[in-house]
């Protein structure tokens, strides 16, 4: 089976983690401070603060940003549920807003009409890749109480006008899940520039606690303080090192991405089948999902689901990112939000499909994602398509 997204691990990684089984420290050692540095420079950003997913680095911005009860957090209704989640778990309430029907990017519009006297934040996610429109994002939250915070969760790398994903807003969110560019098995990071926030960050993942034990030991003290609620939400030695020597194969990996994408967008505009989404101007895109539509053709002859089904015929695993979360059920049922709230994202759902992408692909891969999807077009009997 060709799958979606797959993690790439060679020989450098491995020693690397081996290198780490043998030294004295497995966890919260030098290979932290190691991968945080390495990751900041790599985006721009001045601190990265490494925790244990993607989902706790969300969290993390969260209690960074002081979000809590009463408050409103503006969340894009096409993203993976911990987006929405994070805000739940300090206590306060999503606000789902639309996307852009052609970029699936959260809508700057939308979010005008969505904010409120008690919105706080506005979670902004870079869906499949490229970088949501900031400048319009930042000046709406400009002279208001209110922060942006990236979901870079799929654009690690990527940029909009020369500008890096980790330097677009406040704080920046990552995740190193093995479908990600770069991974720690689990793990994620915040980024950002606000030495305040990254404090924050910093004792949250640590329970709260006012000292490590790094400045414990350089201060010949054993005394530490509670000073709020945190979580351990540490990530080890041990997958430090495997994300610093991921890191460094990152730009060939981009690279990578970007062909195979170009590869599909010049097949797939021309096929009239299905549509790519758009690039917006001067982005560099990450690509970590490539997603096409279906298009209106396509649908007199098949469904999603149908395409689907047809593709893992042909051994190759598809999937759907995302459904939008207000339609799940524990939303449903705990908000009462449902059909009707973000009518952009719900007919998005209908007709999207994300297509195998990753850097390990052979040509010979994404040849054959390219001749099972045009399979299903010449059902169609429309069949005419250029060569790329
Ligand atoms: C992957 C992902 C997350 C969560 O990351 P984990 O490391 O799996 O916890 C959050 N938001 C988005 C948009 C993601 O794609």
């Amino acid at each position: 089976m060709l799958l979606y997204a797959r993690q790439h691990i060679d020989e450098d990684d491995i020693a690397a983690v081996s290198e780490v089984l043998r030294s004295d420290w497995l966890t919260t050692g030098p290979a932290v401070d190691i991968f945080e540095s390495a990751v900041a420079t790599f985006v721009g950003a001045r601190h990265g603060i490494a925790v244990s997913s993607g989902t706790a680095a969300l969290h993390a911005a969260m209690y960074a940003a002081g979000i809590g009860a009463g408050d409103e957090v503006i969340v894009p209704a096409m993203t993976f549920a911990a987006t929405a989640n994070a805000v739940l778990y300090q206590g306060a309430t999503p606000v789902f807003a639309d996307v852009e029907p052609d970029t699936l990017l959260l809508s700057p519009d939308s979010v005008r009409q969505k904010i409120g006297p008690k919105t706080r934040a506005i979670v902004a996610v870079d869906y499949a890749g490229q970088p949501c429109d900031y400048d319009a994002l930042n000046d709406i939250a400009a002279g208001r109480d209110i922060l942006v915070i990236a979901d870079a969760c799929h654009s690690l790398g990527a940029s909009d006008r020369e500008r890096p994903v980790g330097t677009l807003a406040r704080m920046t969110v990552f995740s190193f899940h093995p479908v990600k560019q770069i991974t720690t098995a689990e793990g994620g990071m915040v980024v950002t520039n606000d030495e305040c926030l990254a404090a924050r960050t910093r004792r949250f993942r640590n329970h709260g606690l006012s000292n490590t034990h790094k400045e414990r030991a350089v201060a010949g003290s054993w005394e530490y303080n509670m000073v709020d609620l945190g979580y351990n939400y540490r990530l080890s030695d041990i997958q430090c090192a495997l994300g610093t020597s991921q890191l460094a194969k990152l730009p060939g990996w981009l690279k990578r991405r970007a062909e195979i994408a170009s590869y599909y967008d010049c097949v797939f505009s021309s096929s009239g089948f299905v549509i790519p989404l758009r690039r917006r101007d001067r982005v560099k895109h990450a690509y970590h999902l490539y997603v096409v539509r279906l298009s209106g053709a396509a649908r007199s002859i098949c469904n999603r689901q149908e395409l689907y089904t047809q593709l893992r015929a042909h051994g190759i695993a598809a999937n759907v990112h995302y459904k939008p979360v207000h339609l799940h059920t524990y939303y449903q049922s705990r908000f009462g939000t449902g059909l009707g709230l973000c009518p952009v994202a719900e007919a998005a759902y209908e007709r999207i499909l994300s297509l195998p992408i990753f850097p390990a692909m052979a040509d010979s891969d994404s040849r054959r994602v390219v001749e099972a999807v045009l399979a299903v077009a010449t059902r169609s009997g429309e069949r005419q398509f250029c060569e790329c």
